[in-house]
């Protein structure tokens, strides 16, 4: 697995960062991509003096020419908050960002993975989802540009595939957490997490009773490492995340605990086409990959509560940037 020059696209957020540094540990040269629309270069900067890691400041809509065996395509805002900011230029990344990591991808003979999503499921009435469910998407609602954004980019994958035999791989990712996520993410974990370190209101859109099952992020990264090195013609799409399902007043209360907080819950307004429930059913994930999360709620929370209380003491100017 190691030995190949990777490109991450997105490489500097969340989840890309911490790809990028698992493929270096695993051997491999990676060049990083991302034009730091919600990414942050903190995430990357213990990565800088690795020679056999590239930094590119670059944006996914327009063409891009490198020499890669492998690519990872995670370029896209993934909070709603961020993604509803500037639709025009979601729809953008993930529809022109597919195009070209694609066009790429077949003109050097590159495999390339999709960073699809759970949300192309949209407000599910099949539960759990399984990969056969086409989901129930508006196509002109608040979340429209992220949900069918991911859906495009999932045909032209497709596309490829079918027109042209390009090595694929989607892999749905289910709601994710962990440490290293930005403090104005504004997704519901890191904001629940700061909200009580600093004894402030807890804000619940809605009653709270609408679900979400959380992944850990290292789980996550392992399950997108292992779809990448899967056969030919193993493409997916396979759902990846953390079955067990959680009412995010239940998610609320143990942030509370494991924090020993003060702080109140408060109701917000809940935002339209919130999906009501989710949770994945990962039997292909555990057959075909043989993985399945080992990160309990708990655990995956107590890392992050680490994450954030360090992050607030270290670094408080970036925790109101
Ligand atoms: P994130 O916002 O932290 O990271 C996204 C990265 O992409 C950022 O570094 C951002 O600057 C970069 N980016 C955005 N638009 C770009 C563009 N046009 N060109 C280049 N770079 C661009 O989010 P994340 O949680 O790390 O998500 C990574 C990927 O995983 C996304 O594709 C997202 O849709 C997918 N995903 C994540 C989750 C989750 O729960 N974390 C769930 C489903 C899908
Ligand atoms: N949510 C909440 N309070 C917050 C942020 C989010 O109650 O401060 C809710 C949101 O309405 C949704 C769930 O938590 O029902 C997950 O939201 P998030 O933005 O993390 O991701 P989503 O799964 O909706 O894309």
């Amino acid at each position: 697995m190691g030995n190949r020059t990777v490109l991450v696209t997105g490489g500097s957020g969340f989840l890309g960062s911490k790809l990028c540094e698992e493929l270096l540990n695993r051997g491999n040269d990676v060049v990083c991509v991302d034009n730091f629309y919600t990414g942050a270069k903190r995430n990357i900067r213990h990565l800088l003096s690795n020679p056999r890691f590239e930094l590119m400041r670059h944006d996914v809509s327009f063409p891009l020419y490198v020499e890669v065996d492998e690519i990872y395509n995670l370029a896209c805002p993934a909070s709603p908050v961020h993604y509803q900011k500037d639709p025009v230029q979601t729809v953008k990344t993930c529809v022109h960002g597919a195009i070209n990591m694609l066009g790429l991808a077949k003109r050097i003979g590159a495999k390339i993975l999709q960073s699809s999503t759970s949300e192309v499921y949209g407000d599910p009435a099949v539960h759990p989802q399984v990969e056969e469910y086409w989901g129930n998407v508006n196509p002109i609602g608040i979340r429209s540009c992220y949900d069918e954004g991911k859906r495009c980019a999932e045909t032209l994958f497709n596309s490829y595939r079918i027109q042209c035999d390009l090595d694929i791989k989607i892999v749905r990712i289910f709601n994710t957490y962990g440490p290293g996520m930005h403090p104005n993410d504004g997704r519901v974990v890191s904001n629940f997490i700061l909200q009580a370190l600093q004894n402030k209101p807890i804000t619940i859109y809605g009653d709270g009773s609408q679900t979400r099952s959380f992944c850990y992020r290292d789980d996550l990264i392992e399950a997108m490492i292992r779809m990448m090195a899967t056969p030919h013609e193993i493409t997916g799409p396979i759902n990846i995340g953390n079955p067990g399902e959680f009412t995010i007043l239940q998610l609320a209360e143990l942030v509370i605990e494991l924090t020993g907080s003060k702080s109140e819950l408060i109701r917000k307004e809940l935002p339209a086409d919130d999906p009501k429930q989710r949770r994945p059913d990962i039997t292909k994930a555990k057959e075909i990959l043989n993985w399945q999360p080992v990160t309990p709620l708990r655990k995956g929370l107590e890392l992050t509560i680490e994450y954030f209380d360090a992050l607030l003491k270290e670094d408080p100017e970036f925790c109101r940037s």
